[in-house]
């Protein structure tokens, strides 16, 4: 399929492709790695008579830890996580993440900003951001706003950024000493978008009790979800194996699927609960358990 015609605008600087996206209003959208809005293109599910590409900008591709934070830029590729050391090293949760996403040609453009920015709950990165309790860092005409990541996103392809905002970083707050994530996906074939995921971050105390814990459901609502209950439950706790059952069951109880060509809902609940299972499990091995 073609898209419909379009004009195509390439600013070298934020505030220029602010200016553009205000000059041309709803028509314009954002472009970065392309790999959801294209498709969208083409299928003309999205006809926006002005692209602003926002490859040229410079200075917007990094990852690096700053001020109690892993910043990574708003153009940041899937493959640049994946080829992180200090993501394998400290944050392997993201880069499993990233693994499971698509496969090489689209991480090799995909940006981890446009994959929250999208707004779409079968993206991975949303679960593992509410994981990690992430923030997204967006500048707009009214200047730069934080917003934290139980905020971003309000419904299927919707989410809190207005008309002109540009997602600049997301923040992670850098994990305490014994934290370990990891995340789980399950899809009907290599590339496909998950059936359902899990994101799980743990953080464990002096004593092996767990201080604290981060779970992200993947498209088994129209929003990605918290599973709020699973993580109170687990506060506090040794997270043997019978905690996690219990803390995987909590998390089946919280998603919201619906069926569809993936599955039907009884299937997808289940579904949740051991993948739910297998990431708290592999989150405990890797926060030294
Ligand atoms: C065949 C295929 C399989 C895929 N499989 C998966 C998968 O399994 N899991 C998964 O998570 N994703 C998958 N994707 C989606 C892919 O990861 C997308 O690239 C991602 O969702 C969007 O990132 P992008 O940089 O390509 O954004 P684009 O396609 O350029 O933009 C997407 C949307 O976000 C907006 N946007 C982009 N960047 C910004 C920004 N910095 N600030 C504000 N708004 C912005 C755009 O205006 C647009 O509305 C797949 C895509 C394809 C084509």
């Amino acid at each position: 399929m073609i898209p419909a015609a379009f004009e195509y605008l390439c600013p070298k600087t934020i505030p220029e492709a602010i200016g553009l996206l205000q000059q041309h209003g709803e028509d314009a959208k954002i472009l970065s790695g392309g790999q959801s809005l294209i498709p969208m293109m083409k299928f003309r599910l999205a006809r926006p008579a002005y692209l602003v590409d926002i490859n040229r900008i410079s200075g917007l591709s990094y990852i690096h830890e700053q001020d109690g934070y892993l910043k990574i830029g708003g153009l940041t590729r899937e493959a640049d996580l994946e080829a992180s050391a200090l993501i394998h090293a400290k944050y392997p949760i993201l880069a499993d993440t990233s693994r499971a996403i698509a496969d090489p040609q689209i991480r090799n453009m995909a940006t981890v900003a446009g994959n929250l920015a999208h707004g779409d709950p079968a993206n991975d990165h949303p679960a593992t951001m509410l994981a990690l309790r992430a923030e997204i860092v967006a500048v707009g005409p009214e200047g730069q706003r934080v917003i934290p990541i139980d905020e971003f996103f309000i419904s299927l392809f919707t989410t809190q950024l207005q008309h002109g905002e540009i997602v600049t970083e997301i923040r992670i707050p850098e994990p305490p000493p014994r934290s370990g994530g990891a995340y789980f996906k399950l899809e009907r074939k290599v590339g496909d978008f998950a059936t359902a995921a899990v994101a799980a971050q743990l953080t464990l105390d002096d004593a092996g009790a767990c201080a604290d814990a981060g779970i992200g459901l993947t498209n088994v609502g129209a929003t990605p979800i918290r599973a709020a209950r699973a993580e109170a439950f687990l506060r506090g706790k040794i997270p043997d194996a019978g905690k996690i059952a219990e803390a995987a069951q909590l998390a089946a109880a919280e998603a919201q699927p619906s069926s569809d060509l993936r599955g039907p809902e009884e299937y997808k609940r289940a579904l949740v609960k051991e993948l739910a299972r297998r990431a708290l499990v592999r989150a405990c091995e890797r926060a030294g358990i």
